[in-house]
């Protein structure tokens, strides 16, 4: 029998731990925290060994293969022992990845990723074909595969979990675009994560597809330096395409063997320029996986958006207010600023991830009439738009944030919370502050 050591009870290396039971792996799972009741219970219900708290070495290094999960870093000394004595490291979604004959669309990007994943396996859904959707979202692909026989996984790939694969090769890639992210793992040089995110493609073969935005200099920039076997097809709001999907007169337009003209923008469930896009790929590879146009429609008009993402809470005294909890980077606000139809009171701050606010500047002397800083250090967003907005508060939790917008926002005004930054100064994650967020307006 075969070691499989998991490093990382959480979802994707429970999920490893199961699949590997089935498949007759000798399992055992370590994590140097601790592992929650919910992943113990599982382990525990499976007959899985495992251990938290520390790490037992002399059993690590007797596994054949290894587990890591994506949260750990390379340069953790464990991790560094076990390249030096040979031992295959791979993440949970090569290991997966192994045991399903489903087709495979995998989903990366600086942001978009959860959205797209959602509006490719609801469209999928609305086809009556028999999908899960997983990966960085809800339940890992591991676990997907030891549960079902899927005929199509649909998953949202972070760079670190593409950093552990071997020969996995989804059948379609999509990457929806690439901004700095994640510095702190990548040895602080932008081309180490750009090229962990282009590993989505270095598997595939001449017959599966690489989705992505042809408008990202940085995506177009590394296809011009590098030669690739997968059928390219690009997406753009900016021009017409020979091949790929493109915008004519607010048609979306898919442009692949065939011309189809699948709807119009005007009727796309999600608001924003960053969501269209978003909706192309996910038009695009339902396309290529034979859902029919019109089913394709409906799905992309009938979509429920994803929670903390551009989320409508409520309208009070005709002000809309719009929870983008999400929006932990500068790229996310912009596009939220830039979906702005009406003046904005931006509620903004949290953990700084070396923002630059200088690509806001133009959406906000435009768009925003109040700033109010929701976070502990606010000095460098108050320096910034000092001289554009008149108005800037700092507050210091999410009720009182949404009660001083609640008196600055007047009737046809918008409060939006886009945060553009990491939230853990004042809440547990960026759930939490949305949530806090809608709890303080549904309390006005
Ligand atoms: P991810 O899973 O990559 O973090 P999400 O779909 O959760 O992406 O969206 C994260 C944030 O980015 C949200 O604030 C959302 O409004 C914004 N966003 C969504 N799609 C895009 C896109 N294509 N480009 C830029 N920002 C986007």
């Amino acid at each position: 029998m075969k070691n499989l050591v998991i490093l990382g009870g959480g979802e994707s290396g429970v999920g490893t731990a199961i699949l590997g039971k089935q498949k007759g792996y000798n399992v055992f799972v370590s994590d140097k925290g601790i592992i929650a009741q919910k992943y113990k219970d599982v382990l525990l219900n499976n007959e899985i060994e495992f251990e938290d708290g520390s790490h037992t070495e002399a059993k690590i290094f007797k596994a054949d293969v290894v587990m890591k999960s994506p949260g750990i870093p390379d340069k953790v000394q464990l991790i560094v022992t076990l390249k030096e004595k040979g031992i295959p490291i791979i993440s949970e979604i090569e290991f997966a990845s192994k045991y399903t004959n489903g087709v495979v669309v995998g989903i990366t990007g600086s942001n978009g990723k959860t959205t797209t994943t959602m509006l490719v396996n609801h469209i999928l859904k609305k086809a009556n074909l028999n999908v899960g959707m997983g990966g960085n979202i809800g339940k890992s692909f591991a676990q997907q595969v030891a549960e079902d026989n899927f005929g199509f996984h649909v998953l949202e790939l972070s760079s670190f979990q593409l950093d552990g694969i071997v020969d996995f090769a989804p059948h379609i890639a999509i990457l929806t675009n690439i901004t700095p992210d994640h510095l702190d793992r990548y040895n602080y040089l932008f081309e180490n994560y750009i090229n962990s995110k282009f590993r989505i493609t270095e598997n595939q073969k001449e017959n599966d597809f690489l989705i992505y935005d042809a408008d990202d200099e940085v995506i177009v920039n590394w296809l011009n330096n590098n030669k690739l076997k997968a059928t390219l097809l690009p997406f753009s709001l900016e021009k017409e395409l020979e091949q790929g999907v493109y915008i004519k007169d607010n048609n979306i337009i898919l442009k692949y063997k065939t011309e189809q003209t699948i709807m119009s923008i005007t009727t796309l469930a999600l608001k924003g320029k960053h969501n269209t896009k978003n909706a192309m790929a996910a038009a695009m590879a339902s396309s290529l996986l034979k859902v029919r146009s019109n089913t394709i429609r409906e799905s992309l008009e009938d979509f429920e958006g994803a929670e903390h993402r551009l989320e409508e809470v409520l309208k009070i005294n005709g002000v809309q207010y719009i929870n983008d909890s999400k929006a932990t980077n500068v790229n996310a606000t912009f596009y939220a600023l830039e979906s702005m139809k009406t003046p904005t009171v931006w509620i903004v701050g949290g953990v700084d991830k070396g923002n630059d606010y200088l690509d806001l500047m133009p959406l906000v002397r435009e768009k925003v009439k109040a700033i109010i800083c929701l976070g502990i250090e606010n000095q460098k967003i108050i320096q910034t738009f000092n001289n554009v907005v008149d108005l800037i508060v700092e507050t210091a939790g999410a009720e009182e944030a949404v009660k001083v917008a609640y008196k600055i926002a007047e009737k046809g005004d918008t409060v939006l919370l886009s945060p553009a930054c990491a939230s853990f100064d004042l809440f547990d994650n960026y759930e939490d502050r949305g949530n806090k967020f809608k709890q303080a307006v549904r309390e006005l």
